[in-house]
């Protein structure tokens, strides 16, 4: 059910996307100018809709979706990036994340996504203008209850929390692995995201001389299909490369 103060955007027939916020009557939409809410608010997700003769789609964003419509402040994680860093730290409701830096927020966005309603995510960032951007763009997306963010540098700085998984998406991962040592716990999982393989080797052996267990290092690639009436075929638009991932759990020291 679509409700007010839900974020939902409005498929057209090409495939663009229009955000609104369901509120109390008429909403100005970008690219389509005032809609009326109440035509949406009580109706299924899904509701097909007509506007000045167009006919469109009000659906729900999944967290995906959220990610990939942000305000960006830094170079945002891609979803598939993001999906398997959730995954491969193994995260669950309850479970407390602590992630560095948090940029313009979009992989936090995955992170609390798994770990909440009983969990949370905690994001430190040495900048505060990127954490206030991070700030609005989780709020936007109405994730904020489960988040916090301190401002600090995780090469230095405590969180002042027990980890189950650390996060790392910043130029230097290695250089914060002995801080690290303080807050995350035995058995926890810790990931890192570097573009260059010269990084992922600094972090791999980092990993190895504070003896990290199961260190797995990889590249995801994904290739969005194309179906023509003549053939199949990947995109000619697909991403190349985006980062290499780093995995290890923590021993009992
Ligand atoms: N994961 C983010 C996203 O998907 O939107 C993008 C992170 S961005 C590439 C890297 C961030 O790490 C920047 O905001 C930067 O200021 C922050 N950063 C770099 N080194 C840091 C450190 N030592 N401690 C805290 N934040 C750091």
């Amino acid at each position: 059910m679509l409700l007010e103060g839900d974020l939902i955007y409005l498929l057209d027939s090409k495939g663009y996307r229009h955000w609104l916020t369901l509120g109390n009557g008429m909403v100005r939409v970008q690219g389509l100018g005032v809609v009326d809410s109440s035509k949406i608010i009580g109706q299924e997700d899904g509701y097909a809709l007509s506007i000045a003769g167009k006919t469109f789609t009000a659906l729900k964003p999944m967290i995906g979706d959220l990610m990939q419509s942000l305000e960006r402040g830094p170079q945002i994680i891609t979803p598939k990036d993001a999906a398997t860093i959730a995954f491969r730290l193994g995260l669950r409701a309850g479970e407390t994340v602590v992630e560095a830096g948090v940029g313009s927020g979009a992989l936090t966005m995955a992170l609390i996504n798994s770990v909440m309603p009983t969990g949370r995510v905690i994001s430190m960032e040495f900048r505060e203008e990127f954490a206030r951007g991070a700030e609005k763009n989780i709020k936007r997306a109405g994730l904020h209850e489960f988040w916090e963010v301190k401002i600090g540098d995780i090469r230095k700085d405590n969180p002042g929390v027990m980890a189950d998984a650390v996060s790392l998406d910043m130029p230097d991962p290695q250089l914060a692995l002995d801080n690290i040592e303080a807050f995350l716990r035995p058995g926890g999982r810790i990931s890192a995201y570097v573009p260059n393989t010269n990084q992922l080797a600094d972090v791999v052996h980092g990993l190895e001389d504070r003896n990290y267990i199961e260190i797995d290092a990889l590249e995801n690639i994904q290739r969005r299909m194309e179906v023509h009436p003549g053939g199949v075929r990947p995109s000619f638009e697909n991403l190349g490369h985006t980062g290499y991932l780093i995995f290890a759990r923590k021993p009992s020291r």
